[in-house]
């Protein structure tokens, strides 16, 4: 008979957060399989259990997931911890689930922390509805057209976001959504120095050009009102970088003044406007 896979969540930096089922599983599975094998080998010490560990992350989730599955065909029972909170959020646990689906293997999970659910809840802003957005890009791009494509979902939107990112983040949101909505910075959550920081896209921006970011955070940003949907869509939104170009050559600028300013309104380098328009000639 397979064996069975448990989804354990753990604390986000509060080890009285970890649940009496979520230890009764640890010491009765075969075996733990950890994002980060060193943080849960301390959890596992600080509450007394030995059990053998096996690593799962992002760079070896395939082989891993195949070792796994093994197991578990072979009558195993396995728990799956991620680095901090829930697996399989903003973590390769939804891989393993899938795997678990394809093989008929049975997979239940031992809830606890979700750092973006607790932000939300302590952000002040609507919790009505809300889209969970995870990471953005690390490409400047990527992260403008993934921002740009939530620009007027009315839904509150949460991101995680490492401290070394943040800056560019806060400054992207600004261009894209606009200084004036609201957005709650949580960092250090359930540990000592929690701390919210409630106040607009704006000023968020300027406390982090004067401050450094440190730790974690998770970013609770107002959802899109149908009133910003009206005032704050660039007229160039809907056009392509060629058309851009040519609106601003039939208003009397030379080509090259032309591409300079539709690269100053979208935020993108002038060579990458100047290849794309020479290549949709
Ligand atoms: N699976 C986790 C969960 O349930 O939330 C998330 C894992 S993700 C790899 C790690 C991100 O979660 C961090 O970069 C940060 O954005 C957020 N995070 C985790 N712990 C946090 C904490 N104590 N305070 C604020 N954010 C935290």
């Amino acid at each position: 008979m397979n064996g069975k896979l448990y989804l354990c969540a753990t604390p986000i930096g509060n080890l009285g957060d970890v649940s009496p089922r979520c230890l009764e599983v640890f010491n009765e599975v075969d075996i733990i399989a950890a994002e980060d094998t060193r943080r849960t080998l301390q959890l596992l010490n600080h509450f007394e259990i030995s059990k053998p560990l096996t690593s799962y992350h992002e760079h070896n989730k395939r082989e891993k997931g195949g070792y796994i599955i093994s197991l578990l065909k072979n009558g195993k029972n396995a728990a799956l911890v991620s680095d901090a909170g829930t697996p399989a959020i903003s973590d390769p646990g939804e891989d393993l689930v899938k795997l678990c689906i394809e093989n008929d293997i049975e997979v239940t999970s031992i809830p606890g922390a979700v750092a973006g659910i607790n932000a939300l809840i302590l952000s002040g802003i609507s919790t009505r509805r809300f889209a969970f957005e995870g990471f953005l890009s690390v490409n400047k791009r990527h992260r403008r057209e993934h921002l740009m494509s939530m620009k007027n979902d009315t839904h509150t939107l949460i991101f995680y976001e490492a401290p070394h990112k943040l800056r560019n983040t806060l400054s992207d949101m600004e261009k894209v959504f606009g200084g004036d909505r609201k957005i709650a910075l949580a960092r250090e959550l359930t540990k000592l120095h929690e701390e919210v920081r409630r106040c607009t896209i704006a000023e968020a921006s300027a406390f982090y050009a004067e401050n450094n970011p440190r730790g974690e955070y998770v970013l609770v940003v107002e959802g899109a009102s149908g009133e910003v949907r009206e005032t704050e869509e660039n007229e160039w939104d809907g056009i392509s970088v060629k058309e851009h170009v040519d609106k601003y050559i039939e208003e009397g600028m030379t080509p090259k003044d032309a591409i300079k300013k539709a690269a100053e309104d979208r935020d993108l380098p002038k060579r990458e406007v100047y290849n794309e328009y020479h290549r949709s000639e």
